[in-house]
């Protein structure tokens, strides 16, 4: 950098000084002495002024781009200020360049480390989650070796609850599975024309024995049109059977859960309705969220993993779409999410 402005110095200090001597060359007085001593001494001086202040201005930068390091190695990026774009100055360039990759880098930094506390909170979770089930088995098992199981009444007892335990167990592993192969893209989705009316009546045939034991009416409401959306048909399926499972959980006994469809334009918004204890206002935000539970001793005993609403939130997300929820305690809730129509559904 010193040699280029040497260079730059002695070009420009030479255009000054020949200006300079041929300007006096218009003048008859003067004569050859006069004129080279002018070209020596503004040549000299020129050379001088414009050395010292490109370096003054060579250094201002450098003194910048130091201030830069010495930010980022403090890893102070967040509070810096975007460099001007489109400048000529290469030492500015070479600053803007410095803080754009520095940029990049403290996101990628920023990412994993939210990644990482991702994956510490998750390791958290499932431990905790799967610690339940296999204590509880682990009881019974135990409890039976140290002799119940010579009586007779509580053998059959103890290992009906060890087998409800390692099922739940069975269903969390399956739903964890699940939940890693959507988050990780592993399942690629298969979209399709997909009939939600027929779709729910398969659903509501498969959930029909349990929503019978607790008594509770299974409803399917009848549309003028078919309702015919682009979707994959076995992840809609869950979703649909996550929703109307919890419905029937979390309804009295003697209800009623019902489905219907609002058929507009562009979508289809499917709504799986029940009667029953609803969700008070400060988890509404929440229930989404895997593992997350209103109470969590009364969920594992329905059986439930935490992760059913975390499941239908993921599958709806690979077709650009969120469920959505209304509740009130005592009440009821609905919960309904939007699909997009399928192309030869739109003029029926
Ligand atoms: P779980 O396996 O516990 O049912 P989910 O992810 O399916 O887990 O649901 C999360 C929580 O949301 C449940 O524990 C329950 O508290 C609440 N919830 C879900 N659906 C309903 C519903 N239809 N009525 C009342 N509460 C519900």
């Amino acid at each position: 950098m010193v040699y280029s402005s040497r260079v730059l110095a002695f070009i420009l200090a030479l255009c000054i000084s020949v200006i300079t001597t041929l300007f006096l060359t218009l003048f008859e007085t003067v004569n050859a002495t006069v004129l080279m001593v002018t070209f020596v001494i503004s040549f000299s001086v020129s050379y001088i002024l414009s050395f010292a202040l490109l370096e003054l201005l060579i250094f201002r930068e450098i003194n910048k781009i130091y201030k830069l390091m010495d930010k980022l190695k403090k890893k102070e990026l967040h509070g810096l200020s975007k460099q001007k774009p489109n400048t000529l100055n290469p030492l500015e360039k070479i600053n803007e360049e410095i803080f754009s990759f520095a940029e990049l880098k403290q996101k990628e930094i920023d990412e994993l480390r939210k990644l990482e506390a991702f994956r510490k909170e998750f390791i958290a979770d499932i431990s905790h989650e799967l610690k339940t089930p296999i204590f509880a088995a682990q009881g019974f098992v135990h409890t039976l070796l140290d002799g119940a199981v010579n009586d007779k009444a509580v053998r059959g007892k103890f290992l009906k609850k060890a087998a409800r335990s390692l099922d739940g167990l069975d269903a969390l592993v399956q739903d964890l599975l699940t939940l890693s192969h959507i988050e990780t893209r592993q399942i690629k989705m298969h979209f399709e024309t997909v009939d939600l009316h027929e779709l729910t009546q398969e659903v509501l045939e498969q959930l029909e024995d349990k929503a019978e034991e607790r008594k509770i009416t299974l409803t399917l409401h009848g549309s003028k049109n078919k309702p015919l959306v682009d979707a994959d048909w076995q992840r809609i399926t869950q979703v649909m059977t996550n929703l109307v499972s919890n419905a029937i959980k979390h309804s009295s006994e003697g209800g009623e859960v019902s489905v219907s469809f609002d058929i507009g334009k562009k979508n289809i918004t499917t709504h799986v309705r029940d009667h029953g204890e609803g969700i008070a206002e400060e988890h509404l935000a929440r229930i989404f969220e895997r593992f997350y539970r209103v109470d969590k001793s009364r969920s594992r005993e329905k059986g439930g993993t935490g992760l059913g609403l975390a499941i239908v939130k993921h599958i709806l997300e690979h077709h650009s779409s969120k469920p959505e929820v209304e509740s009130v305690v005592g009440k009821g809730s609905t919960f309904s999410f939007k699909l997009q129509r399928a192309k030869d559904g739109e003029d029926q």
